[in-house]
């Protein structure tokens, strides 16, 4: 359940970076603990919570939510980062809290957070809130412009290793969790979880406002990462009938947008991809070979691998995640993003990277 977080009943102590001093790099090894930085005059120390005026942990700014290209649609302005709602602060607390039990690891807070304070555990993630030489507590409340200049002393700053490194034990453990966590979520959990995953990924995204009729298609896309697209977002065997209502969405689009269709990159994504000999992906053939639309398909699991690297998605020939029946693996377009193999050696979940045969 979402706890509201009210800025303006909050009143706790910031945290600031001495002024003579800069990051320069930031180490999160192979995750499990805080980042370790290292500071312009050589000093290290980890990252810790600065306590935010406007914490980027928990809500997008609605500039940030904003798709100018589909000014119309009808997008649902709910602006929390924690698809799930395990992230609060509570009025008590010095910083805000993560509980453990509904927090299904996807290192959205992590990737927002500009102090580096958050961090993921093997099944959920936590924050620091522990001063150090280098983040020193002040007896001065917080304001917007002091999460703004840590966030521009940390923009551009090298970052090494992985807020959590992947294995087939790590991608087991996060799908029983979350097969569990999903069942106390509302009805919009997978559109909200998918459209911040992919913001997280560099592609710009908006969710249809639930109640809606008037436009049917779960996500439409837009710049950064793609110029324009669609997304139809499916956790279970629905998935088998989403290649056909993406293409209803780029009629739509065609139609009401003014769109070119070959400029729609259509996306579907899902828990696991369908077995390999379902119809999904021989209709995403023939779909390919007669209309030349090359429908995408991407996984929850796969989204937040990339997130755990720092990637990002680039849908510049708009199908880098194109995969059918003859290549019904994400395992081969994951590696091009992140040029590096990944250390699977089961594939994580079922349907997590390979469909079943
Ligand atoms: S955890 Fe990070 S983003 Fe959240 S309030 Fe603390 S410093 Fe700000
Ligand atoms: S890791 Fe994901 S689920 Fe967990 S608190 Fe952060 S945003 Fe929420």
């Amino acid at each position: 359940m979402y706890q509201t977080f009210k800025p303006k009943k909050v009143n706790h102590f910031i945290k600031t970076i001495p002024d003579n001093i800069f990051p320069i790099q930031i180490d999160w090894g192979q995750g499990n603990k805080p980042a370790t930085i290292t500071f312009s005059d050589g000093r290290f120390a980890f990252g810790s919570c600065i306590r935010c005026a406007n914490p980027r942990c928990i809500e997008y700014t609605q500039d940030e939510l904003k798709l100018p290209i589909f000014k119309d649609f009808p997008a649902d302005q709910n602006n929390n980062v924690c698809p799930t709602g395990a992230i609060s602060w509570p009025h008590e607390s010095s910083s805000p809290v993560i509980n453990s039990t509904e927090c299904i690891n996807c290192g959205l807070c992590v990737s927002r957070c500009p102090s580096k304070a958050i961090y993921l555990l093997s099944d959920h993630a936590c924050i620091n809130d522990t001063a150090n030489d280098c983040f020193i507590e002040k007896l001065e409340v917080s304001e917007p412009k002091i999460t703004e200049y840590t966030l521009s002393l940390f923009t551009g700053v090298v970052e090494n290793g992985v807020y959590l490194a992947e294995s087939d034990v790590v991608f087991a453990n996060f799908y029983n969790r979350f097969v569990e966590i999903a069942k106390n979520q509302s009805a919009q959990f997978p559109n909200h979880l998918a459209r911040n995953l992919l913001i997280a990924n560099g592609v710009g995204a908006a969710m249809r406002r639930r109640g809606d009729t008037n436009i049917r298609m779960d996500l439409v896309l837009g710049p950064p990462g793609v110029k324009q697209g669609t997304s139809e977002v499916e956790f279970g065997n629905e998935v088998l009938d989403a290649p056909r209502n993406i293409l209803d969405n780029i009629a739509v689009l065609v139609a009401r947008y003014e769109l070119s269709k070959d400029m729609i990159v259509p996306v579907i994504v899902s828990l696991s991809l369908p077995n390999s000999r379902s119809e999904y992906f021989r209709f995403i053939q023939d779909v390919s070979k007669v209309l030349n639309i090359k429908i995408n398909s991407i996984t929850i699991g796969s989204l937040i691998l990339l997130i755990w690297n720092r990637a990002k998605i680039n849908f510049e020939n708009g199908e880098e995640l194109y995969i059918d029946e003859t290549t019904s693996s994400l395992r081969p377009k994951l590696e091009t993003i992140l040029g590096r193999p990944i250390n699977l050696v089961n594939g994580g979940y079922p349907g997590f990277l390979d469909s079943a045969k």
